[in-house]
């Protein structure tokens, strides 16, 4: 399972859209966020206003896309979904834009891939709803400048540290949204379960709940295969003994780590001692991105105790050490 992979078959998709909540009601968790996301949405409405430019940042599955479609809903506003490396010419931009209708919603995924010129235009867009577009080309060629509705852009990324710093200033509302606990995990399991009409025990969703690395998607793309052992193996109602078979034959991880969770922590111990080593030696050494580590992958490793920030670099833990099976000392393996 990769939290990162949104590459869903239409199936799957259908299924995806079906559990997303809503409404702010439906949204279980990020309690902070979503109490200023109802005062801001109240007093814009009241305002007869467009909602300022909002960003939300958060390592992937965790609501971000989600949070926009009901910002929308809640304002009673279209939406308008694309994303940064599908913008790739600021015709497109254009077009988009001009299509909105008072007070929309825009929502741009991954915000921190788009293109310097597109990003450069989306300024003005934003700052004072305009734009100037190049017609004809040639000696005729000119700019003409094109007045937008007031819009709302909602923007989408899991690497803050890589928004231009002009492109963050033009958001009026920023949210960081965090890895869920596992009670919240559970509640979101029971209210997909029951849309997707399967019987699931108390204890089965707990058991679920704390192997989806603190993330909802990753919660409802294991209830769903869960859902698949029930019907062929079971009697199609999800308890302990079917939820404990199936994950294990998913070969999920006890603590919800991934391939590369558990790669970043094999590593520190077998190359680097168990550490202090520093983030873009781990990265090289496990061929990935310093940004990626520090923004998906560390996060959840250490809101879980299993690495430390220390002034020299990252350590792991005695947990680590525990869950890898692996013993404290000299350097192991190569
Ligand atoms: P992101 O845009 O941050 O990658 P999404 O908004 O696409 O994440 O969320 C992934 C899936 O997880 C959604 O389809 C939705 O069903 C579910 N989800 C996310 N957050 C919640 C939540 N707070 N409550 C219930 N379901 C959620």
């Amino acid at each position: 399972l990769d939290p990162t992979n949104e590459n869903f078959t239409p199936e799957e998709f259908d299924v995806e859209k079906q559990l997303r909540p809503l409404s702010f009601d439906d949204f279980t968790g990020q309690d902070q966020v979503l109490e200023n996301l109802q005062v801001f949405v109240q007093a814009a409405v009241a305002r007869d206003e467009a909602l300022d430019h909002t960003l939300f940042h958060g390592p992937p599955g965790l609501g971000k896309t989600t949070l926009a479609n009901i910002l929308a809903n809640e304002l009673g506003v279209g939406i308008k979904v694309t994303s940064g490396p599908v913008l790739d010419k600021p015709g497109d931009l254009a077009g988009l834009l001009t299509n909105l209708d008072e007070r929309d919603v825009l929502f741009i995924d991954e915000i921190h891939r788009l293109s310097p010129i597109v990003e450069e235009y989306l300024y003005s867009a934003m700052e004072d709803y305009k734009i100037d577009i190049m017609i004809e080309s040639g000696p005729n060629a000119r700019t003409v400048q094109i007045h937008l509705n007031p819009f709302t852009l909602v923007g989408a990324t899991t690497r803050s540290g890589l928004l231009t710093a002009p492109m963050r200033a033009r958001f009026g509302i920023q949210s960081r949204l965090q890895y869920y606990k596992t009670d919240l995990l559970t509640t979101i399991i029971q209210r997909s379960a029951e849309i997707l009409n399967v019987p699931i025990s108390m204890e089965a969703a707990i058991e679920i709940a704390g192997r989806s690395r603190g993330t909802p998607r990753i919660a409802n793309a294991l209830l769903r295969r869960v859902r698949d052992f029930a019907q062929i193996k079971g009697n199609g109602s999800i308890d302990i003994k079917i939820a404990r078979y199936s994950l294990e034959a998913l070969n999920v991880d006890a603590y919800g780590l991934d391939e590369m969770d558990n790669k970043i922590l094999s590593t520190i111990i077998d190359k680097f001692k168990g550490g202090p080593v520093g983030i873009s030696t781990i990265a090289t050494a496990v061929s990935e991105s310093t940004e990626t580590i520090e923004e998906v992958y560390e996060p959840f490793l250490i809101q879980q105790g299993f690495i430390m920030r220390t002034p020299r670099g990252r350590e792991v833990t005695e947990l680590a050490y525990k869950h890898l099976g692996k013993i404290k000392g000299p350097i192991q393996g190569g």
